[in-house]
């Protein structure tokens, strides 16, 4: 909300401040008790959640989040999120976010499987192709799509596969998908990179070695680029002479930590945060840049494949030190705008190959990219401010 309020001080039109007032609160949030029977045979009573927030664009589009620390107001602001970066995209979508408080880690297979079904039979009513389709977020998987849209078939009867997007590729799942957060990131600062005065081969430092961040470190590190210290929830490594990713792929695969690669330095998060390097990507959670920290960010750039990475006191802190950042609603829009080319593939029973997704996907960054910097040089604000102002204005026209 402190976003949306500075966007409108910023950008000062009646029709914006009335949209703002309607952006203040999600159309509908729904909080649904999920019975799951556990394998020793007692019910245990899981907390899920919808926010259905905006759909002026399309219908809501948003990730399901599972996490022990996931609850109604985070599932909100990540919907509200939702609504600008599908605007800021230029798809055909509304914003929408789910969640289930749960450690997936705690759960066997078939715990997960059906609490993952529960959900869906509790939600079943209000979703649907044409009023809102759901997507993976952190710790749901493929898989789980996949249980989801055949939960939500049998209950239905809609066939399309279009439901749920991010499912696995031989059940409906788009190419590109499981990579294209990061990879529509790479696009992203591709296109920003020579405005920004970077160089042609950068040094980067990724937090977050999930999904997103592991990704992130091998398109980079294939581009040549020079990728000197990843973190997860455990922490750091750090190579000044750059890790080798395939390897460290493998050595976290083998010994299910990042800790002991060969040659690297073991290092904190917050040392990470602090690194110096050319681009900072921080590819975990929220508000891992905040007060507290941003005096001591040394990156040239930070490019936020996380959502909501940077609180909004460290971005004031951030843009008064120069310090670019390139915003979650579009630098880590590869993948909504992946699923959406899912959904429109299912609906059209088609099939694209990665080539054509990739080119697409890189065409449709690249053009918010251009946008995003007129409107930030017009107003004479941030980036992040630039794409509110874009999306807000994509969605009052539609509200005409
Ligand atoms: P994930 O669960 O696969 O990975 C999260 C990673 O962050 C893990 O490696 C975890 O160990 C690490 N982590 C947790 N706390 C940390 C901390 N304090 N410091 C450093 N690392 C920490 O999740 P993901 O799908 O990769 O999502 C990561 C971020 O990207 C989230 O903010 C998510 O909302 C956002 N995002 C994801 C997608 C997607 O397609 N998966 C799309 C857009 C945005």
């Amino acid at each position: 909300m402190a976003q949306l309020d500075k966007a409108v001080k910023i950008n000062k039109t009646k029709k914006l401040h009335d949209l703002a007032e309607r952006l203040r609160q999600p159309e509908r949030d729904i909080r649904i008790s999920i019975p799951v029977q556990m394998d020793n045979g007692a019910i245990k009573i899981f907390e899920g959640y919808r926010v259905q927030y905006n759909n002026a664009l399309g219908p809501y589009k948003g990730g399901i989040r599972y996490h022990p620390l996931t609850e109604i107001n985070e599932v909100k602001a990540l919907a509200f999120w939702m609504t600008l970066k599908c605007a800021v995209a230029g798809i055909p979508m509304g914003g929408g976010k789910g969640g289930i408080t749960v450690e997936p880690k705690d759960l066997s297979k078939g715990e997960l499987e059906r609490l993952s079904r529960g959900w869906v039979r509790a939600l079943s009513d209000v979703l649907s192709p044409h009023k809102d389709v759901p997507a993976p977020d952190v710790n749901t998987t493929p898989e789980i799509m996949a249980w989801m849209a055949d939960e939500y078939a049998k209950i239905s009867g809609d066939n399309t596969e279009a439901s749920f997007t991010g499912k696995p590729t031989d059940q409906g799942g788009s190419e590109g998908r499981n990579t294209s957060t990061a990879q529509g990131g790479f696009y992203g600062f591709e296109a920003f990179r020579k405005e920004l005065n970077l160089p042609e081969k950068c040094t980067v430092v990724i937090q977050g070695f999930g999904n997103v961040g592991s990704h992130a470190a091998s398109i980079w590190h294939k581009a040549g680029h020079k990728v000197i210290a990843v973190s997860d929830s455990r922490g750091g490594i750090y190579d000044e002479n750059g890790l080798n990713i395939e390897k460290l792929l493998e050595h976290k695969k083998k010994t299910g930590a990042l800790a002991n690669f060969p040659d690297s330095k073991k290092i904190t998060n917050q040392e990470l945060l602090a690194l110096k390097c050319d681009l900072l990507i921080p590819s975990a959670f929220e508000n891992e840049i905040n007060k507290e920290n941003a005096d001591k960010i040394k990156a040239k750039v930070i490019l936020e494949l996380a959502n909501g990475p940077t609180s909004p006191e460290a971005d004031e802190i951030l843009f008064k030190r120069g310090i670019p950042v390139l915003p979650d609603i579009w630098a880590n829009s590869g993948g909504v705008i992946v699923s959406y080319f899912e959904w429109d593939q299912n609906l059209k029973r088609g099939h694209w190959t990665e080539e054509e997704i990739f080119k697409k996907l890189k065409l449709m960054i690249e053009d918010s990219a251009k946008q995003i910097l007129e409107k930030s040089k017009e107003s004479n604000t941030s980036l992040r401010m630039g794409a509110f102002i874009l999306a807000l204005e994509r969605i009052q026209e539609k509200l005409k």
